[in-house]
């Protein structure tokens, strides 16, 4: 079905042909006539399926232009609130209708001139939201529309608290609520109970699936090993641009540094940089002014960023979840990529909870040529292999690519 079947509006559909969107995806096709009627709604989707044009669209069909703060949508981070942000800008560039950006770590002058103007939309952390709430900055008792983002997100972040507290504190009762979230635990499920009104639920694919466009591959190597493993892994890799996750902000800034040296066009974002720092990594990362992002797990959730061609893990999350988000961010919107993994035996464990998750084996690769150290557990691997048996690391060995 084209867009023009789901009953948008004109405006809005020109903005969607300007930005080349032909087809809606699935989330948007089942999504946005729900949201047209007024009913509540709880969608679930993998991040990256274009869960922000699925509420984004029909609300803003429905925003009555001058009108303030008809519209809350939380996100649990600032990057994700900010792209939200942007994208509805983008789809509502014919409407004339003010979207406000609401964010802790940064001054309040500008939000405060922002929330004056009365814009009909509010993105918003929660943190900040509630002190602006708290001093009485803004009133949200007419607001007609609340969209919780990244639920599960924010219940991994401790958000889901201040999240109660806004909406029970300060929400009108008089609205239409969607929520999204990729997984639904318990937790999640007693928020649906009392935010919601019977609501419609659509859900999208397996929960656990990770993005079908991308290839994937463990590469088993020895702790000492792995930041060589890396080096020659870029080095023999055509990539445009690549994603390189950490578990530690340390070994982020470890491996930007030394990257660096190596003339690599790189930057580092994490929770210890400045808002400032944050901004500017990301946005220099999706104008092609670095070809290479080093970020912990706080860029791994929902952020857009086109054309990312690799994503390497150099720590196996911890979280079998996080690896499908992190993945995430390669093969968005039907584009190929690739996801590589560096594994290490203390981490084989966490390999095993991965595939048992998305519910796949992950090929084990060696790179040709590389000059690999043997471990006991090596060794282990080239008996049984030639034993015939399969090894506890390697599957089949393959190429790099
Ligand atoms: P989201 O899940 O909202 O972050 O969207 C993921 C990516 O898909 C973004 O780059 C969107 O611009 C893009 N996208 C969303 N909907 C469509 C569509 N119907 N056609 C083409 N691209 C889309």
């Amino acid at each position: 079905m084209p867009f023009s079947g789901l009953g948008l509006s004109e405006p809005i559909n020109k903005a969607l042909s300007e930005l080349g969107f032909e087809k809606p995806t699935p989330i948007q096709e089942q999504s946005i006539p729900i949201i047209l009627k007024g009913k509540d709604l709880i969608g679930s989707a993998q991040t990256g399926t274009g869960k922000t044009a699925a509420f984004g669209l029909p609300i803003l069909q429905r925003i009555v232009p001058g009108k303030p703060f008809q519209c809350l949508i939380l996100e649990p981070t600032r990057e994700l609130a900010a792209q939200v942000e942007e994208s509805l800008k983008v789809f509502s560039k014919h409407l004339g209708i003010k979207i406000g950006l609401i964010y802790g770590g940064v001054k309040y002058g500008g939000q405060l001139k922002m929330l004056e103007s009365g814009a009909e939309i509010i993105v918003a952390t929660p943190g900040r939201l509630l002190d602006h709430l708290n001093q009485k900055n803004l009133s949200l008792k007419g607001m007609d529309y609340l969209v919780l983002d990244e639920v599960d997100r924010m219940l991994d972040m401790g958000f889901l608290p201040d999240v109660k507290r806004i909406v029970q504190n300060y929400c009108s009762k008089e609205r239409q609520t969607l929520l999204f979230t990729a997984t639904m635990p318990p937790a999640i499920k007693t928020l649906t109970g009392w935010v919601l009104n019977d609501p419609a639920i659509v859900e999208i694919g397996q929960n656990r699936s990770a993005a079908e466009t991308v290839s994937h591959a463990f590469y088993p190597v020895v702790e000492r090993q792995k930041y060589k493993l890396l080096i020659e892994l870029l080095e023999r890799t055509h990539f445009e641009s690549v994603l390189i996750f950490t578990r530690t902000k340390f070994n982020a800034d470890m491996i930007c540094r030394r990257l660096e040296r190596l003339n690599h066009s790189v930057v580092a974002l994490h929770s210890d940089r400045s808002q400032s720092e944050r901004t500017a990594a990301l946005k220099g990362f999706k104008d092609g002014k670095y070809e290479v992002l080093v970020a912990t797990d706080i860029a791994a959730r929902g952020l857009d960023i086109a054309g990312v061609t690799h994503v390497i893990n150099y720590d196996v999350p911890l979280h079998a979840e996080d690896y499908v988000h992190r993945i995430g961010r390669t093969g968005r919107a039907q584009r190929e990529g690739d996801a590589f993994t560096l594994l290490t035996e203390d981490e084989v464990k966490n390999a095993a909870a991965i595939e048992h998750f998305i519910g796949k084996k992950i090929e084990r690769k060696k790179l040709d040529g590389f000059n690999y150290m043997y471990s006991a557990l090596f060794n282990a691997q080239e008996k049984s292999a030639a034993g015939g048996t399969r090894s506890r690391l390697f599957g089949r060995s393959g190429r790099g690519r």
